[in-house]
C-alpha cells in the first residue's frame, strides 16, 4: 500500500519538482520504509516530534520543518534541520540565525507567505517578506540562506480559489527573483499539488496521499 502510494505520487510529479514527504504523526518505522524506497526529504510540523524522530532515523535524511515555529524552540532543531519552510517573522529569522551560528552552520529558510483567506494560516504579507528579503540581501542573517517561498492555499473544493492563491504566490516569487534569484517555490499538498505544480511550484509537501489519512 505504502509503496504503491509513494510510486503513484512520484509518477505524478515532474522531475524538476522536489517531493517533501510529510511524515508527521507517523512512526520512525514507517518513515524508514519510505526511506528504503529511496526518499530522502521528509517534513514534520512539530519541533518536539521532529527532535524525537531525528536520532532514530538515518542521518542522510534532509529534514524540513513545515509547521509554525516559535522562536524559543529553534534551539532543539538547529543542529540538524535542513530547511525551515515556515519562517514567518523577522524575530524568528534572527533566532534561527543565532542558533545556526552556534552550530557553525547555515540553515536554509523559506519565507512563508500568507495567501489563504482563512485566518488560521500563518505567514508574512508581501511587504513584510520583501523587507526581510532586502535586509537579508544587505547582509543580515549570515547563517541563513533564504532559498525560497512557501505558501498554503485555502482548504476548499473551489479550484479557482486555490489557483488564484497559488498564482499570487508565484507572482511574488517571480518579483523577488528579479531582485535576487530564488530557488524554491514550495506549495501544494495531497489535495492540491497538481494545481500547485501547474501554477509553478517546484517543491510539494505530501503526507496523507502517501501514508493514508491521519
Ligand atoms: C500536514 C501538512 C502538509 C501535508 O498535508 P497532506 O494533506 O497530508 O498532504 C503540507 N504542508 C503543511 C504545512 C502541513 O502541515
Amino acid at each position: 500500500m505504502l509503496k504503491q502510494n509513494f510510486e503513484k505520487i512520484k509518477s505524478q510529479i515532474p522531475e524538476n519538482v522536489k517531493l517533501v514527504v510529510v511524515s508527521k504523526t507517523h512512526s520512525p518505522e514507517k518513515i524508514k520504509q519510505v526511506y528504503d524506497f529511496g526518499q530522502r526529504i521528509f517534513g514534520e510540523n512539530k519541533v518536539q516530534e521532529l527532535a524525537e524522530k531525528y536520532p532514530k532515523l538515518p542521518k542522510d535524511i534532509r529534514w524540513h520543518l513545515i509547521g509554525h515555529l516559535q522562536s524559543n524552540k529553534v534551539k532543539y532543531i538547529a543542529e540538524f534541520v535542513d530547511t525551515i519552510e515556515s519562517a514567518d517573522s523577522e524575530k524568528l529569522l534572527e533566532e534561527i540565525n543565532r542558533q545556526a551560528q552556534k552550530h557553525n552552520r547555515k540553515i536554509k529558510v523559506l519565507l512563508q507567505i500568507k495567501i489563504a483567506e482563512e485566518d488560521s494560516k500563518f505567514g508574512l504579507n508581501k511587504t513584510d517578506a520583501e523587507n526581510i528579503f532586502k535586509k537579508y540581501l544587505a547582509g543580515n542573517f549570515p547563517n541563513i540562506e533564504i532559498s525560497g517561498l512557501m505558501g498554503m492555499a485555502t482548504f476548499t473544493e473551489d479550484e479557482n480559489q486555490i489557483r488564484k492563491e497559488f498564482s499570487l504566490l508565484k507572482n511574488i516569487f517571480d518579483e523577488f527573483s528579479k531582485i535576487r534569484p530564488l530557488k524554491t517555490l514550495s506549495m501544494g499538498m495531497s489535495g492540491d499539488f497538481p494545481i500547485a505544480i501547474e501554477c509553478g511550484a517546484n517543491s510539494v509537501r505530501i503526507g496523507s496521499a502517501i501514508f493514508g489519512n491521519r
